[in-house]
């Protein structure tokens, strides 16, 4: 946020918008569009309409009247990351590896990881965040299924955070389709002003659906958005993977709230599972010496999965939603998809019937070759300079 505080306006943050209406006006792209769980709660404030009001349905309606060939939904990713993540985590808890596993959709941890843990990376899950699972998945399976050439289409995410626009461009795992998986990243403050600029009357634009396959998603992917999200999706799936039963109070309070650091322990029918979710970078350091310790007395920190989110309250605000966050926004943004999870017919991601059909006719099953290749990634240590 330097740019709006800096004080005599020499810092502009980079805006694109110039750049999607170029390619949505160009005859020989096809711009096929993502929103995050959080700008449909993230966007309302700024038309004028309460924090935390749901806008999905005029969202897509909106990408349409700029230029969208298709439009889809980070949820499905975040059902998708769900599938390979919570696979991932209970192949770690039965046939070995590093445990803690820590999650891995916010690019900003990750780079902190990278940066000040690079002993640890190996707890940190492989699993794309949904941003890249979505532009991965458009530009392989959904362009097979419409009869798209990917070399001309060109993905857009609308996302939270600034740092997405770094992720898109990481290292090569996010050119996995053959091209570069996402092409573009808009934040919410971006997509506010294009949506202005082009003279689109938002609050009267009638609701419309996204683009299926991939439009179609869970409760538990909308949750992702606020802190705690990530961790309670996967829960719900871990759950019926472990168990092969189904968990019957979705709602998993402990990890919920904008207490800094939560702990608890979920009971997968007698085997105790414990979780710490963490938001705010300030807060993790705490954590990660607490687990570098354990390793050096070739103990595990008394967690099984770990949740970190770079944002304080998580990407409801995020470095690219509207400005001026404060725990009471916070509350009433995370309170819009915990709503939005409440009303979906379906609120675990292994029951989204479209991320089952793209298992049984594409990626045969979680962490198959194919999902390894398209869906995970691998990181390195980055070096800092020490004086
Ligand atoms: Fe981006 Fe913040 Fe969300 Fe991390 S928590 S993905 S930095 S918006």
């Amino acid at each position: 946020q330097c740019a709006a505080h800096c004080p005599v306006g020499a810092i502009y943050e980079k805006d694109e918008i110039a750049t999607f209406l170029a390619a949505a006006a160009d005859p020989q792209k096809q711009v096929v569009v993502q929103i995050a769980p959080s700008i449909r709660v993230g966007l309302s404030e700024s038309f004028g309409l309460p924090a935390g009001t749901v806008t999905t349905k005029k969202i897509y309606a909106a990408l349409r009247r700029l230029g969208a060939k298709a439009v889809h939904d980070t949820n499905f990713g975040a059902d998708l990351t769900i599938m390979e993540e919570g696979t991932e985590l209970v192949t770690r808890l039965t046939k070995g590896g590093a445990l803690p596993q820590m999650t891995s959709c916010c690019p900003a941890w990750v780079d902190y990881v990278q940066k000040y843990y690079p002993d640890l990376l190996d707890h940190v899950s492989s699993a794309k965040s949904p941003m890249q699972m979505v532009g991965a998945i458009e530009k392989t399976f959904y362009a097979e299924k419409m009869g798209m050439d990917p070399a001309k289409m060109y993905t857009v995410a609308i996302m939270p955070c600034t740092a997405k626009k770094y992720e898109s461009d990481r290292d090569e795992h996010m050119y996995a389709s053959g091209f570069r998986d996402v092409d573009l990243v808009l934040t919410t403050r971006e997509f506010a002003r294009l949506i202005k600029s082009q003279g689109i009357d938002f609050l009267s634009l009638a609701e419309e659906e996204a683009d299926s396959p991939l439009g179609e998603y869970s409760g538990a992917g909308t949750i992702f958005g606020a802190t705690g999200g990530v961790m309670e999706a996967a829960v719900r799936t871990a759950y019926h993977i472990v168990t092969g039963n189904e968990l019957q109070n979705v709602e998993v309070d402990v990890v919920r709230g904008l207490s800094e650091i939560k702990k608890g322990t979920v009971d997968f029918d007698g085997t105790p599972v414990r979780v710490a979710v963490v938001h705010g970078l300030s807060h993790v350091k705490e954590v990660m010496d607490e687990i570098r310790a354990a390793k050096a007395e070739g103990k595990q920190a008394p967690y099984e999965f770990i949740e970190v989110m770079a944002c304080r309250g998580g990407c409801i605000a995020g470095g690219g939603q509207p400005y001026g966050a404060t725990d009471s926004l916070r509350k009433e943004r995370s309170a819009g998809l915990y709503t939005d999870d409440k009303n979906s017919a379906v609120r675990r991601s292994h029951e989204n019937e479209s991320i089952q059909k793209l298992y049984e006719t594409y990626l045969e099953k979680p962490m198959s070759h194919k999902a390894h290749h398209l869906l995970h990634t691998t990181y390195q240590e980055i070096p800092v300079y020490k004086a």
